[in-house]
């Protein structure tokens, strides 16, 4: 990992990236970047106008670099700053997401009342979670243990009011984000950026909606909630078995 950091105003010493003068002005549409790596978090970014001069030129060079104005931004910054862009739908494509999202809610609430009744997960008092075997383990009732593979959806922070992707979160690990790319491949081909955004502003409800999509898209038997330092873990349930008794 880079270990250069600038001194942000605002955050102090961080890392940083290069970002275009218009996506600093206006957030608020598309950024042309890659997703994030565990060594290459935040990715430079520039608008459509600039990818269609990067485009033209092949490379940044004379003819293109003024225009794009490319400024550094502290990672923290930036974050605030590509997170604005999922608000940038508007009219019949925000229309289109809205009727997704509602949809999806619609059958994940179906699923959990299946899965719950299916699972008797009103059974167990007790779950724990165990990310070097993707599994949540549900134990305490009446019932054998219950044994539920799982992948982790994303984290809502309700101390920064944020939804993370699990496929951004490097402090997870892999085995339990080794599918979730999936559901960013989904938003990307339909160009939500909902899906493609690795954090923004989010509320429980975001983290429900997002946790519904991706159930989906998964194919999952449903989802679980648990808290977690700040805020909540949102995980799907793949499959699940009660261990055999005795
Ligand atoms: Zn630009
Ligand atoms: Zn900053």
């Amino acid at each position: 990992m880079s270990t250069d950091t600038i001194t942000c105003p605002t955050h102090g010493e961080s890392q940083f990236a290069f970002v275009c003068q218009h996506l600093l002005a206006n957030p608020v549409q598309p950024w042309y970047c890659g997703y994030p790596e565990e060594d290459a978090q935040w990715r430079d970014a520039w608008c459509a106008e600039c990818d269609l001069a990067l485009e033209r030129e092949g490379e940044w060079n004379e003819n293109n670099e003024d225009e794009a104005g490319i400024q550094l931004i502290c990672c923290h910054c930036y974050e605030h700053h590509i997170g604005q862009s999922v608000n940038r739908l508007q009219g019949p494509a925000l229309e289109a997401w809205t009727k997704f999202v509602d949809g999806h809610c619609a059958t994940l609430s179906e699923k959990q009342s299946a899965m719950t009744a299916q699972l008797r997960l009103d059974d167990y008092p007790r779950w724990d979670y165990y990310q070097e075997r993707a599994q949540l383990v549900f134990s305490g009732g009446e019932l054998p243990e219950l044994v539920a593979d799982i992948e982790f959806i994303g984290t809502l922070s309700t101390a920064s009011n944020t939804w993370m992707w699990s496929w951004a979160n490097f402090s997870l690990l892999e085995g339990v984000r080794s599918r979730i790319a999936a559901v960013r491949d989904a938003g990307e081909e339909r160009d939500y950026p909902h899906l493609t955004v690795p954090i923004w502003e989010a509320d429980m409800h975001d983290g429900w909606h997002m946790t519904a999509i991706a159930v989906e898209q998964l194919q999952a038997m449903g989802a679980y909630r648990v808290p977690s330092d700040n805020g909540y873990i949102f995980m799907a349930i793949l499959s699940a078995q009660h261990r055999p008794a005795g």
